[in-house]
């Protein structure tokens, strides 16, 4: 089969990718996928098995060191041309990202406009010289080290950026040298398989790249269980991230971890309050709070406390909630309506706890208004577990230094803002706060292709972007050179 979909009755059938082949599943079984704006059904997708697994690691593991012995220029080349399908193709991915993650058009384009800058990046990257020189102690003897692809790479990605992220993963990987297994969310097939029409048109060559949308648990245990998969590096919620990383270290493989937070944004008493307010709106509300990084706290110091509230309050309600077709949108629906429910859960439990509801708390099928409680304390569940909505808790604290520690209260460690114009303050804060990323005078959504992206404690391990993903996908060693003979003691 040469094409990525048929037609079916209206509807696009989407087949799997595996070893540059567009192929139904042996079991011809699909999943529907549909619109969380409209509920309408939005395409068809093959569901791949074992078989297909067995199939893509095979492919993957067959092809990746011709391709790692391939002159750079002409892997350089790949990437340089898979930036100009891309482009091509901006159109098409951004509508699929609306219409199947219910992205409104500015986050969806964000992602393309991302992932173009990606594919250049890991293009000029693959030049940089991955190695370095030592000294020894013999004489005449010195060292050197090489980077070495680890053969096949599976990533296993998240719904919410979906092809964003799931592209991080897919072309750092290609671009240190190895083969490479992707299953997409369940949530948002569609766009994974968009990442294998790129390379398909852009000539990577068959085999390294497989995109096998399917039951997670089924594809998940195949690739654990399979001993040519050298690394798995996943993005996703910390409770199937831990439950992933047991299987990794029974089979020991190399497993990074990307997931979910309790983002901080410190917005202290010397701050332009209406920056602020920007800042920290666009940071829970973008993509309607379904954002890993999103600023789920924010921490406010007394002297602007209330005006801060009353502004941000009046922001939140000014959203307009809605289909993210219509380009003023900028609540679009979540992924799936039991994520209400989880909201309601933690707004119930807060308001019962003392804490003020200043507006939100609203649903209707998977729409959720924008919410703001203020007055949260550590001893409610809010403060502590991923709402992934668009709500977030506003928090009055004295100075910087209790900012520090409610900030660093949380078992989780993403990403953290300050806005301050105190740069005494700022650094303090940046040295101390206990996450991945930082940002001063920002909110904490920021990510950029040749960046350390991660977090610390519950939040993961491993970084992703540019060379510091390509470490993570290459294994390091260490050669020496003896010049002349060397002495030995026997
Ligand atoms: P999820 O954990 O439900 O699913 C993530 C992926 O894991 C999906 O592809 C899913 O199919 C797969 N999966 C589930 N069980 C599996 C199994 N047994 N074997 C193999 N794969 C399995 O997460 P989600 O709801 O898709 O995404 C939202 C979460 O991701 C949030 O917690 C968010 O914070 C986090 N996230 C983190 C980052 C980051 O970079 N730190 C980025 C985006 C999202």
């Amino acid at each position: 089969m040469s094409a990525s979909f048929e037609m079916i009755n209206g509807i696009p059938n989407y087949n799997l990718y595996i070893a540059g082949q567009w192929t139904r599943s042996l079991r011809n079984e699909t999943t529907e996928s549909t619109n969380p704006a409209t509920g309408e059904l939005f395409a068809r997708v093959q569901q791949a098995g074992v078989a297909e697994t067995e199939k893509a690691i095979t492919a993957a593991h067959k092809s990746y060191k011709a391709w790692f012995e391939t002159p750079v220029s002409a892997r350089e080349a790949v990437f340089l041309r898979a930036a100009d399908v891309l482009a091509a193709k901006a159109k098409d991915i951004t509508e699929v990202l609306v219409a199947e993650s219910g992205s409104v058009f500015g986050k969806a384009g964000f992602e393309v406009g991302y992932c173009f800058d990606l594919l250049r990046t890991a293009a000029a990257e693959m030049r940089r010289s991955p190695g370095e020189t030592m000294p020894l102690t013999a004489p005449g003897q010195f060292g050197f080290t090489i980077r070495q692809p680890l053969g096949v790479i599976a990533g296993i990605a998240p719904f919410n950026a979906p092809f964003l992220l799931a592209m991080k993963k897919v072309v750092l990987a290609l671009a240190a040298g190895n083969g490479f297994v992707l299953k997409p969310s369940e949530l948002t097939p569609v766009t994974g398989l968009k990442i294998a029409e790129v390379f398909d048109e852009a000539g990577l060559p068959h085999g390294l790249l497989s995109v096998i949308p399917g039951p997670a648990a089924e594809i998940g245990a195949a690739i654990f269980a399979d001993p040519r998969v050298r690394m798995i590096t996943f993005t996703g919620s910390t409770h199937t991230g831990r439950m992933l990383a047991v299987e990794a270290a029974k089979t020991l493989k190399r497993f990074t971890l990307e997931m979910g937070g309790k983002s901080p944004l410190i917005v202290l008493g010397d701050a332009d309050v209406d920056y602020a307010v920007k800042a920290a709106a666009f940071g829970i509300f973008f993509h309607q709070g379904q954002v890993c990084m999103a600023n789920s706290r924010i921490l406010v110091e007394e002297p602007i406390f209330d005006a801060f509230c009353e502004r941000f309050a009046a922001v939140a309600q000014s959203l307009k909630v809605g289909d993210p077709r219509e380009p003023d949108t900028v609540i679009g629906p979540l992924i799936r309506g039991t994520q209400c429910a989880v909201i309601d859960g933690h707004v119930e439990d807060a308001v019962s706890k003392g804490a003020k509801l200043m507006c939100g708390a609203t649903h209707k099928d998977q729409y959720y208004w924008p919410t703001v409680l203020s007055g949260v304390t550590s001893d409610m569940r809010i403060f502590h577990e991923e709402s992934f909505g668009p709500v977030t808790s506003i928090i009055k604290v004295r100075d910087h230094e209790e900012a520090l520690e409610i900030a660093n209260a949380t078992d989780y460690g993403l990403s953290s803002g300050v806005i301050t114009n105190n740069m005494q303050k700022a650094l303090d804060l940046a040295f101390g706060l206990e996450s991945g990323m930082v940002h001063l005078n920002d909110c904490t959504v920021s990510d950029e292709p040749h960046v350390p992206f991660g977090g610390v404690k519950n939040s993961g391990y491993g970084r992703e972007g540019g060379r510091f993903s390509m470490e993570e996908m290459t294994e390091l060693k260490w050669i020496t050179v003896q010049r002349g003979q060397r002495a030995f003691p026997i």
